[in-house]
């Protein structure tokens, strides 16, 4: 699907990511189909130019919601 930056699927980082702007919370098994991110995307494979569907922000805004 994406051009192989690595190369272990296996070894994906599906755990929730939430937007530190507004709290919003990506998650892999839903992805963000409303704006070209299919179910299952790890958040690593998300294109960069992806923005948080509710407030805009970018990626680097998202952190690992560990718990
Ligand atoms: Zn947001």
């Amino acid at each position: 699907m994406t051009k192989g930056e690595r190369e272990s699927d296996s070894d994906k980082d599906l755990r929730p990511q939430r937007c530190v702007v507004c709290g919003y919370i990506y998650r892999s098994v839903t992805g963000d189909p409303d704006n070209g991110v299919e179910p299952g995307t790890a958040f690593e494979d998300i294109p960069e130019e992806w923005l948080c569907p509710i407030c805009g922000a970018g990626k680097s805004m998202f952190m690992v919601v560990d718990d």
